[in-house]
């Protein structure tokens, strides 16, 4: 098995497509440390800097000392321990739906909502550049899937006209969009408002990822169902607690009702273990700064550097900022320059962007200083790079 491996790896590495797992010796933050040196870390989706926080920290080892280690089973057994059922309704609260169930992680959410939502008889619409989990949650589902134009209204109508003739034939067809606020590997923003109009002309459930939203947009920094007002309107909503809030699991909100069938459907939820107290714990501490001052204060930090960061043509619209190079071997190139002037950002490939679209993902967070969004720009500039959209609204997506 491994010389049939060991071909493949090769293969991988001739395309500039090698991933390796390197050793940080530091809490998540603006520095991090690996293999004895400090880097800037521009690599994380920590956008508000709560993975290290001290608040979070307790929340987890609260839930630790009380709760203990592990949960011992799956939720549905006897592992929906307090912190969990805390986490639920902080959960729903928090997005101003009726109800929450959170998961072991965002990848177990997708899969466990997907899966139970759709099957052989139904139709899912995804756009082009949803997330990884959403694309494989879809597969395993077993629905039909088509996928429309990254972001095109358009693309996405012509699909919805279609399934709606399709299902006519199937009286028990369901339709299904998915897509996502903030795109991860872009950091481009859906038009919820018209996907919106869109599947409720063609009576169509939406599925929302929120993943890279929750904590950042939002006049309460709930996502970008509550900066467009759209809340109300989408059926499932999604997201993760290992980005804004620092910890980790995922979650789904909408009704009791979806709440309640998901508990009864969910796969990902039914049949693996519940995450550890601590998890919870720590989202619990987590949210509850998002939603008091500190969040309030840490968030327009992290606007006044997106700003600093994107003085360009179009204003950046997340704390996902690309820097598009192309070719693989190249980006490995550039991101291996900004490691030795120890800047650290990860060079994005395929299979996670399209062939011939890798870019340098730089991500900030609250806790960035401008001088240290200043010295990357000049270090970008040095090395010939700029910052911009890597899916500029002019072209064409074919
Ligand atoms: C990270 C991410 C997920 C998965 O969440 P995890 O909690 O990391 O499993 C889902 N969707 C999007 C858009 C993401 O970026």
């Amino acid at each position: 098995m491994d010389a049939e491996l060991r071909a493949r790896l090769d293969q991988i590495q001739e395309g500039g497509l090698h991933r390796e797992l390197r050793t940080v010796d530091s809490p998540q933050g603006t520095r991090i440390c690996l293999q004895g040196r400090e880097y800037v870390n521009f690599s994380s989706n920590d956008y508000l800097g709560l993975a290290n926080h001290p608040r979070v920290r307790e929340g987890a080892m609260e839930a630790v000392a009380r709760y203990g280690a592990g949960a011992g089973a799956s939720r549905l057994v006897c592992g929906s321990q307090r912190p969990h059922q805390e986490l639920d309704f902080a959960l729903a609260d928090f997005k101003q739906t009726e109800a929450a169930v959170s998961f072991v992680s965002g990848y177990a959410a997708a899969s466990g909502a997907i899966c139970a939502l759709t099957g052989r008889e139904d139709i899912l619409i995804l756009d082009k550049l949803v997330h990884a989990c959403v694309v494989d949650a879809a597969r395993l589902s077993g629905a039909i899937i088509r996928v429309f134009r990254h972001n095109d209204l358009d693309s996405l109508q012509r699909l919805l006209q279609w399934a709606d003739q399709h299902r006519s034939t199937r009286a028990k067809s369901q339709v299904m969009v998915a897509t996502e606020s903030v795109f991860s590997m872009d950091g481009d923003v859906a038009p919820l408002a018209g996907i919106v109009e869109l599947k409720e002309k063609y009576g169509a459930w939406l599925m929302l990822d929120e993943a890279h939203a929750t904590g950042v947009m939002g006049h309460n920094r709930r996502g970008l169902a509550e900066e467009s007002g759209l809340g109300s309107r989408i059926e499932v909503q999604m997201g993760t607690l290992g980005k804004a809030l620092g910890a980790a699991g995922g979650y789904i909100a909408g009704s009791r009702t979806l709440v309640d069938y998901l508990v009864n459907k969910a796969r990902s939820l039914i049949f693996s273990t519940a995450p550890v107290p601590a998890a919870a714990g720590a989202a619990l501490a987590a949210l509850a700064l998002i939603k008091g001052a500190e969040g309030e204060r840490r968030c327009k930090a992290l606007w006044e550097l997106i700003r600093s960061f994107s003085t360009g043509s179009s204003p950046a619209r997340s704390a996902i900022l690309p820097v598009l190079v192309g070719d693989e071997l190249r980006a490995m190139e550039a991101a291996q320059r900004l490691r030795e002037k120890g800047f650290y950002i990860p060079a994005i490939r395929f299979p996670t962007v399209a062939r011939g679209k890798a870019r340098l993902r730089v991500t900030l967070t609250a806790d960035h200083l401008l001088q240290d969004v200043a010295a990357l720009r000049t270090a970008l500039q040095e090395s010939a790079l700029s910052p911009g959209p890597a899916n500029p609204v002019t072209s064409s997506h074919a």
